[in-house]
């Protein structure tokens, strides 16, 4: 006998129609993320099978619990040997070690050729371990110990509880999204909620140099490469705002400085999301954070552009946010003191409730269009992955 991973899928086998895709989509997801780790991967609707040496068990556990689309992570046995003697004696072997006072069998034959039926076999296996453990007793609502027995066409496999997975859905079955990613604490927490929801993340993000310095810069392919984890490679697009960014400062208004700036970044985001075939902009604006993110804010940028903005964070507070941030291991890294671009521009007496009209008005002062397209055209782009990172222009 020796041990196996078994994946229960939750959530995704209630999508009726498109199971197939979803479970293909995270088998392959499963795939990257074990490509340099020997093992066998199995699967059906139910659920997934993995097979390696005992040695490497503990590593791909720790990587699938990384995986979106897992909901149960178990740790089961499986044996060659179905005769029926062979199986009452694995399992009394295997629970021996446990400490219950209630338990239940439950057999699945996915042969249904074996030649005892399911309920035969829960009856068989349940009278051998109360001959020969003491004091225990079936009960088969709520057993303290479930044990499962799958027959299958060459071998038997069992199993206990497991432990909950990240759960979600596998990335890249909700199509793709462009995170702008700061280097703040929010916008790698929205990237990575979004990620769990299976949309496959780019990420942009607006550098001013010599306003920024190359460690910001660093700061955010650190980021990207904490959400890489769960996203697979990110690529992240770079685009210099700092000719928008000085126009801005140099034309409009102050208390409309950052209402504009985002407008700008806003037009930017959308046009790079458009070239990569992105759905969505994601970002990590959250209701009433700061001026920008008021409601009247809100819209006023928000009619720069027609593409949907999701905010996975709209309606956290910010400690909410600092938990999550902590737990997928951005915090540290976004509370490190280097500036970002808005930072620098920040006016004193910010609106609150600016005008779409004013918003027109004073965008006349610049060449919008002209200056999207320059910072667009000198766009970076750097493939951040897990391992090393990698620099890479693309364009
Ligand atoms: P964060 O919100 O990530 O903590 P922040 O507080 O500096 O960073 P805000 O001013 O709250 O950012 O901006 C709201 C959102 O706009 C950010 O969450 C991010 O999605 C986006 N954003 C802000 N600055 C940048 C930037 N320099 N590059 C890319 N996206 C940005
Ligand atoms: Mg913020």
């Amino acid at each position: 006998m020796r041990k196996i991973i078994i994946i229960k899928y939750g959530e995704l086998t209630l999508k009726k129609k498109n199971k197939n895709f979803f479970i293909k989509t995270l088998k392959n997801n499963i795939e990257n993320n074990l490509s340099n780790i020997p093992h066998e991967t199995y699967y059906d609707f139910g659920r997934m099978l993995i097979d390696a040496k005992e040695e490497y068990l503990d590593e791909i556990t720790n990587r699938l619990q990384k995986v979106f689309g897992i909901y149960e992570i178990i740790l089961g046995y499986i044996t060659d040997n179905r005769d029926i003697e062979n199986i009452k004696e694995e399992v009394l072997n295997l629970i021996s070690k446990k400490s219950f006072q209630t338990f239940k069998v439950s057999t699945k034959r996915s042969d249904k050729t074996y030649e005892i039926n399911s309920m035969e076999v829960n009856k068989m296996v349940a009278s051998y371990i109360l001959n020969n453990i003491p004091n225990i007793k079936v009960d088969i609502h709520k057993p303290e110990l479930d044990i499962v027995i799958e027959i299958r066409y060459n071998e038997v496999l069992f199993y206990f509880d497991g432990y909950k997975a990240l759960g979600g859905y596998p990335v890249g079955t909700l199509g793709k999204g462009l995170l702008m990613l700061s280097g703040g604490i929010d916008s790698p927490v929205a990237g990575f909620m979004s990620i769990k929801r299976g949309v496959k993340l780019e990420a942009l993000y607006f550098e001013s140099p010599p306003h920024t310095s190359e460690a910001a810069k660093e700061k955010v392919i650190k980021l990207a490469r904490k959400l890489a984890k769960y996203n697979g490679e990110v690529k992240l697009h770079i685009i210099n705002f700092t000719e928008i960014q000085e126009t801005i400062l140099k034309n409009i208004p102050h208390e409309y400085l950052i209402t504009i700036m985002r407008r700008m970044m806003y037009r930017i985001s959308s046009i790079v999301a458009s070239r990569i075939h992105a759905e969505v902009i994601i970002n990590g604006e959250s209701i009433g954070q700061v001026a920008s993110q008021t409601l009247t804010s809100m819209k006023c940028i928000n009619e720069a552009i027609r593409l949907p903005v999701i905010r996975p964070l709209a309606c956290f507070d910010k400690t909410e946010i600092m938990d999550i941030a902590h737990k997928i291991g951005t915090y540290q890294i976004s509370i490190l003191p280097y500036e970002d671009c808005c930072t620098i521009f920040v006016p004193k007496h910010p609106v609150i409730n600016p005008s779409i009209s004013k918003c027109l008005e004073y965008e006349k002062l610049i060449d919008v269009n002209n200056l999207v397209y320059r910072a667009i055209n000198k766009h970076e782009v750097i493939k951040v992955n897990l391992e090393e990172q990698k620099y890479d222009d693309i364009l």
